[in-house]
Order: C-alpha cells, then sequence, then structure tokens
C-alpha cells in the first residue's frame, strides 16, 4: 500500500532520465528561467498522476498551491484531452488553492497536512508552483536572509513530512538568479534558495530554453541520477516528446 510510485511527465525521455517519472516520499525540484516550462510540466504532472501507472499505481488526487497565479484550467483540459481522459473529471481531482503570502503558503501547507490524515490515500501530488516567489518578496535584502532561510527550512521540513508520511509525490519549482557575475559559461543557471532548498531536494532539475522551441531538461547534482540531460516539447497536451 505505501509502495513508491512515479508519475510520468508526458515525455518518454524526460522520464527515463528520471528512471521512470516524478517519485513518491521524495521532494522534486525544477528551475529555470521564465517560460522554460515549469508550470506546464506542473499542470502535465495533474493529469499524468490521475492516470493508472506502473508497479500498481491507480491514479489519485492532486493538491495545487499556486503562488504565482498561473495555474489554467484552459490547459488542463487541453491536456485532458490528450490522454483521453473527462475534462469534468480531471478538473474536479485538482484541489486548487492560491498562496498570497509566504505564511499563507506555509498555513497552507498545514491545513493540507491536516486534510490528508482524514483522507488517507486519496492524494497522490503535492505541486507548489512556486516555492519561492513569495519569499523573495516578503524577506527582501541581506538582513532578511537568515530569517528567510529558516522559514524556508520549515516549510521544507513540512513538504518532506508529508511526502514521507501520505507517500506522496512532493513537485516543487524554483527560481533561478539572474546575477550577472556568474561566468560559469557551463552551467549558466543556479537555483536560489541556497543551501536550505539544494538539500531539502531529493532530485533536481534544471530547465531551460534552446532555439527551435525545444527545451532541455537535466538532473542537476544528484546523488544516485546521472547528470545527463535530454529534450522536450511542450505542446497543448502537456510536456511531451
Ligand atoms: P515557467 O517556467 O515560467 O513556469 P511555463 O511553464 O509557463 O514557464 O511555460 C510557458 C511556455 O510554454 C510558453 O512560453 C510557451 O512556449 C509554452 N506553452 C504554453 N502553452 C502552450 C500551448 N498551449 N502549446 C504550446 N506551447 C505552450
Ligand atoms: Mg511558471
Amino acid at each position: 500500500r505505501n509502495q513508491i510510485f512515479k508519475l510520468s511527465t508526458g515525455s518518454t525521455d524526460f522520464d527515463k532520465l528520471l528512471e521512470g517519472g516524478i517519485e513518491s516520499m521524495a521532494i522534486t525540484e525544477v528551475f529555470g528561467e521564465s517560460g522554460s516550462g515549469k508550470t506546464q510540466l506542473s499542470h502535465t504532472l495533474c493529469v499524468t498522476a490521475q492516470m493508472p501507472g506502473p508497479n500498481g499505481y491507480n491514479g489519485g488526487k492532486v493538491i495545487f498551491i499556486d503562488t504565482e497565479h498561473t495555474f489554467r484550467t484552459d490547459r488542463l483540459r487541453s491536456i485532458a484531452d490528450r490522454f483521453n481522459l473527462d475534462r469534468n473529471g480531471v478538473l474536479e481531482n485538482i484541489l486548487y488553492a492560491r498562496a498570497y503570502t509566504s505564511d499563507h503558503q506555509y498555513q497552507l501547507l498545514k491545513n493540507v497536512g491536516e486534510m490528508l490524515h482524514r483522507e488517507a490515500g486519496v492524494f497522490k501530488l503535492l505541486i507548489v508552483d512556486s516555492i519561492i516567489s513569495h519569499f523573495r518578496v516578503d524577506y527582501y535584502g541581506r538582513k532578511e536572509m537568515a530569517h528567510r532561510q529558516h522559514r524556508l527550512g520549515q516549510l521544507m521540513a513540512r513538504l518532506h513530512k508529508i511526502s514521507e508520511e501520505y507517500n506522496i509525490a512532493v513537485f516543487i519549482t524554483n527560481q533561478i538568479m539572474s546575477d550577472l557575475n556568474n561566468l560559469e559559461q557551463s552551467d549558466p543557471q543556479r537555483p536560489v534558495g541556497g543551501n536550505i532548498l539544494a538539500h531539502a531536494s531529493t532530485t533536481r532539475i534544471s530547465l531551460r530554453k534552446v532555439l527551435n522551441g525545444k527545451r532541455i531538461a537535466k538532473v542537476y547534482a544528484s546523488p544516485n541520477l546521472a547528470d545527463s540531460e535530454v529534450a522536450f516539447t511542450i505542446t497543448s497536451g502537456g510536456i511531451d516528446n
């Protein structure tokens, strides 16, 4: 009953990169520039999580915490169409909450924990898109950094507990640093959130745009996955090959 499962990204190569997909009992983080596909991947997972998969996975409901107001039911409808799923059924299986501040985001996760306790086994995926945007606004500047990291650490601990206690795949999106001092050409994108996010995420994936509309996903400093990369596309049906 508490067997680990993996959720498809919608792209076979991307799934292979992750040795099957986004894992339960773990926190998967994607980061990348604006438009790199973080929110589109979040929407695709909302749908694939509802479909049966390998190892006896039967599909389940999804919790979506939206901090950037980029959740779109229209996108979900067209992704549902791609997989021949009932549109309304797909929407009904997504519990949506908008977080208005970092404190509110933290409180919402407390409520989520209580709800999961009551409704054990129903929800399989928890998305926070994005984990960091409110923290960057609410704790601004160097003096606030220690306080911000402390609160972010508490939030990540809560996510960690949820993923393990209820066998849930936690999927978070993160932003990148836009400093011009980063001269390391081979890896121009660095995630924000410092050590707290680095240590809390089980798997970190960078997304970037390349020419001809393709996107590249790359595993970032994983203890157990090779540091390789794959190409994928974004279609009306979500993330695809
Ligand atoms: P972010 O990483 O900032 O969250 P998004 O996931 O929102 O980025 O990606 C936005 C991009 O996704 C758009 O610029 C566009 O290239 C692509 N996209 C969005 N909707 C569609 C669609 N219906 N068909 C094809 N591509 C789309
Ligand atoms: Mg986004």
